[in-house]
């Protein structure tokens, strides 16, 4: 059995059926911004490996970083030691994320990092002698994760919360924002929300959100007033704001965090995916000094999480390359050219009769079809066109590593012309 017949026959892979699953590719080299098959073909990345690989593939910083910490460590438990790659992560991210913003727990991944900010707030309400304020309240549309906390914040149509519904714990939701970036803001887009608000707030541990990029829950951008709003009803009610910058986070909107675009300091930021470069598993949850002392103080005292790979330091040498890297601050350049260069090659796709949408944010580029598109047949003539897109629903979208060139952006772009045409 050759290894695609092996994978058919035994190995689930992400938002596919195990039985009867759309085609796989195999993949034997990843170099720059382009993925080798090992049919030969060699693509150009549209994805960054759904956000993650900022830097491109194989990049010798972070090929240097893990050498050398192989040579030293690979792994230490995190309860009661800790090393200097986790301290330098820690210390260089404190003085990236919004001020105020103080105390980082290193998680393993995305979803948990959501889990992690999840359990904070719930016990910060829980030991200020307030327990009923154990809720959460999200926007719809929005994305956290598959894990179950995770999951019973993500849009409930999307996140199919009917198939769950007797183990997801029941949070609120409010309508997605409308109002899109770049547009005037309407003051409709928050009204449900304030009213929500107003009723419950007592209920409410925190809110969650994807700030100014909603993600895997629709690709949809919205207006930074939603956002600035959004800071305000939590100060007033006494609600927790969590921003999820997990995708947004590392200069991909424009701003090294999206929270930038609204001039907000959340209560409590997840990051993960692009913080490694792509290389490793690991996210942070970080909160300020306030939920730090809440969640610690009278009883139990302790915070009840603590993975076994909690600050691997393999994974903390990388990402401490990767924000080096971020830290030269290419991206500030990089990104306003592929977002003109997005807003240039994707804006005759608007007028495709099969298109129903193409909007951009930074280095993100979106075409919403108007029906569902057949991920099967468009994988296929994407492969043939030498590019990587990986589409769902009706969202054809990418996300390229930072380092692509102007020659190579435009054969993804070409390519998603040539599929609507
Ligand atoms: N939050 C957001 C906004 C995400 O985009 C994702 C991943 N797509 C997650 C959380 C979950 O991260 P992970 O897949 O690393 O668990």
């Amino acid at each position: 059995m050759n290894n695609i017949e092996f994978d058919k026959q035994h190995i689930w892979h992400p938002y596919t059926s195990a039985v009867n699953p759309l085609p796989c590719y195999e993949v034997t080299g990843a170099n720059g911004a382009e993925l080798t098959l090992s049919t030969g073909e060699v693509l150009v990345d549209g994805m960054s490996s759904w956000w993650a690989a900022i830097h491109g593939y194989n990049h010798p910083m972070l090929n240097k970083a893990a050498h050398d910490q192989v040579d030293a460590f690979s792994h230490v438990m995190f309860g009661g030691i800790t090393h200097q790659p986790a301290v330098d992560v820690c210390r260089t991210l404190l003085q990236m994320v919004p001020a105020g913003l103080e105390r980082v727990f290193l998680a393993d991944s995305g979803s948990v990092s959501v889990e992690v900010a999840i359990k904070m707030a719930i016990q910060y309400w829980a030991c200020q002698g307030r327990p009923e304020k154990s809720r959460i309240v999200a926007p719809r549309n929005g994305y956290h994760g598959d894990t179950f906390a995770a999951m019973s914040v993500c849009d409930p149509v999307n996140g199919m919360h009917s198939l769950f519904e007797s183990v997801l714990s029941k949070q609120f939701f409010a309508p997605a924002p409308q109002t899109r970036y770049g547009q005037t803001f309407s003051e409709d887009d928050i009204l449900v929300l304030e009213e929500l608000f107003e009723k419950n707030h007592h209920q409410m541990a925190a809110l969650i959100l994807e700030p100014i990029v909603q993600g895997a829950g629709g690709m949809r951008m919205y207006h930074p007033e939603y956002l600035k709003r959004c800071r305000q009803l939590c100060d007033t009610y006494d609600v927790l704001l969590i921003c999820d910058e997990i995708a947004t986070g590392f200069g991909r909107t424009g701003k090294l965090f999206a929270c930038e675009h609204a001039g907000i300091t959340p209560d409590i930021m997840c990051l993960g995916k692009a913080l490694t470069g792509g290389y490793l598993t690991m996210a942070a949850t970080i909160c300020t000094e306030d939920v730090a002392l809440g969640v610690c103080q009278g009883s139990p005292g302790v915070f009840m999480h603590g993975p076994t790979y909690m600050g691997n330091p393999l994974a903390c040498a990388v990402a401490n390359a990767s924000l080096s890297i971020i830290n030269e601050n290419h991206w500030q350049q990089q990104i306003p050219a592929i977002e003109k260069q997005l807003q240039s090659e994707l804006a005759k796709c608007a007028d495709l009769p099969s298109v129903a949408d193409v909007r951009v944010l930074g280095a993100t580029g979106v075409v919403e079809a108007v029906q569902p598109v057949n991920v099967a047949k468009i994988q296929r003539h994407f492969v043939k066109h030498g590019v990587w897109i990986r589409p769902f629903g009706k969202l054809v979208y990418i996300m390229p590593p930072y380092i692509i060139s102007s020659e190579q952006l435009s054969r993804l772009t070409h390519a998603i012309y040539d599929y609507f045409k």
